[in-house]
């Protein structure tokens, strides 16, 4: 009998003329005040809303929905991955002294390409190219994008239309679809694999070599590690046959470390300074690994060489803006002093945080995250083991230290996923992650304790034993 009254919405400027509603004006604009309204109230429509959808509650949702729309896509989140440098959450940490001088440089027109002596025209790369000679004994230096153009500028330069040779043992696949054969066949490059998966001989890249050879590279095999019955040939080795047949022997670093991680009681990555030293030609490496930089591509080496791949008109097309330029600048001038290095540069200072250290962070966070949670979650501090990331010593750990979340009774398997989803929602997302039934927060990287606390007010998760 009662035959359910059709939704009569009020009208556009009703909304607006509500007290919400000029809050929303005040904040965006009337423009985009009204075009949400209008959404709004379509939406409602469409959805059969009861009647009870007063003027007020409709600009609720329509500032609701002009906040969200006005948040920043790319915004920060906290990292409790226990990856310290994860490529999907952006990679290294810029130093205080970069991120001023990336602030100074935004702000103002730079000597960029400009040489302030003599009003000539100057060369970009020339800002870094001294520090990165100074550093690493390079000869000479040339930055790009990142190193997978790095990569691909070099074969691009060095063996277009001729023959790279590289083990089989190297072929690698780095996340976000970085394969070495494709970057070589985008390079123009022929791919010539030679050896096996777990053993390769200098006799086969002898073997390999012919008038269609372009050069010779070794790569760094980031995110794996082949064990057991193998044989590689020694940098050293394939330097000097390569220098035999008047080829460039290129060693892909990746990550790439200017400094004896071991001084840090981490494991001694080979440095940029040894791959050369080691007879490479030119090393490629990245800014935004180990070396605590921006995203950018160095290559460092024979100056002939860094001289032909500037040459390459790719080079353009792969060169760095001047705020990275500014960051990896300031970045390199950090390591002139080492000794603070682990204090100014985020990402060393993050690699040496001490257990003990984290164990005590984990204490003092456990009762306010329990007490954030309820009854129906148990934490529990843990010792943990972080990773380095983004394929910088694959198999080394850091003993660290974290806080483990379980549901308190029998809850339903997908409880600890619906719990990070509620992390993942508050202001300041909580990224941790799932493992054995538990979410794990690795706190290496958390160094702003307040932030986090700050979080915990928004969450809203639900009771961890199933009992809403
Ligand atoms: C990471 C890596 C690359 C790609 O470097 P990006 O800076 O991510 O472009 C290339 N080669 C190796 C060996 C790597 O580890």
């Amino acid at each position: 009998m009662n035959k359910p009254e059709r939704f009569r919405p009020p009208s556009v400027d009703t909304v607006l003329r509500s007290p919400g509603g000029e809050v929303a004006i005040a904040r965006h604009g009337r423009a985009a005040a009204t075009e949400a309204v209008r959404r709004v109230l379509e939406q409602l429509r469409g959805g059969g809303q009861p009647l009870a959808s007063s003027p007020e509650e409709i600009s609720r949702t329509v500032l609701d929905w002009l906040e969200e729309r006005g948040r920043p896509s790319q915004r920060p989140v906290i990292n409790l991955t226990g990856t310290v440098l994860h490529t999907n959450l952006g990679r290294a940490l810029l130093a205080e002294e970069a991120i001023e001088a990336v602030v100074t440089a935004m702000r103002a027109p730079t000597n960029l390409e400009y040489a302030i002596e003599t009003g000539q025209r100057g060369e970009r790369d020339a800002h870094v190219r001294e520090l990165i000679r100074e550093l690493t004994g390079a000869e000479d230096a040339l930055l790009v994008n990142n190193n997978a153009s790095a990569v691909l500028l070099v074969l691009n330069t060095f063996a277009r239309e001729r023959e790279a040779i590289v083990s089989r043992g190297e072929l690698i696949e780095i996340g976000g679809a970085f394969r070495m054969p494709d970057i070589m066949s985008r390079a123009g490059a022929l791919l010539r694999e030679i050896g096996t998966t777990n053993r390769t001989h200098l006799r086969d890249y002898a073997e390999a070599i012919g008038p269609q050879t372009g050069l010779l590279m070794k790569v760094h095999t980031s995110n794996y590690v082949v064990q057991g019955f193998t044989a590689e040939v020694e940098p050293a080795e394939l330097a000097k046959l390569a220098r035999e047949h008047g080829l460039p022997f290129v060693d892909d670093l990746g990550s790439g470390t200017l400094v004896d991680l071991s001084r840090w009681g981490l494991r001694k990555e080979k440095t940029v300074q040894d791959a050369l030293k080691g007879g490479a030609d030119l090393v490629t490496f990245s800014g935004d690994k180990l070396l605590g930089g921006p995203q950018a591509g160095i290559v460092a080496g024979r100056k002939d060489l860094v001289a032909r791949l500037a040459k390459n008109p790719l080079k353009r097309a792969l060169r760095l803006d001047k705020l990275r330029l500014a960051a990896l600048e300031a970045t390199l001038r950090l390591y002139r002093a080492p000794d603070s290095l682990a204090q100014r540069l985020p990402t060393l200072r993050l690699f040496t945080r001490k257990p003990a250290e984290l164990r005590a962070l984990a204490e003092r966070l456990q009762p306010q995250l329990a007490a954030a949670l309820g009854a129906g979650w148990i934490v529990d501090p843990i010792d943990c083991a972080s990773q380095i990331g983004s394929g910088a010593l694959p198999l080394e750990t850091l003993p660290s230290a974290g806080l483990a979340i379980k549901p308190a009774g029998k809850a339903a398997g997908s409880a600890v996923e619906k719990l990070a989803a509620a992390f993942r929602a508050v202001p300041v997302p909580i990224i941790g992650r799932i493992a054995q039934g538990a979410l794990i927060f690795d706190l290496r990287c958390l160094e702003d304790e307040a932030l986090f606390a700050g979080q915990l007010d928004a969450l809203n998760a639900e009771p961890g034993d199933g009992l809403a």
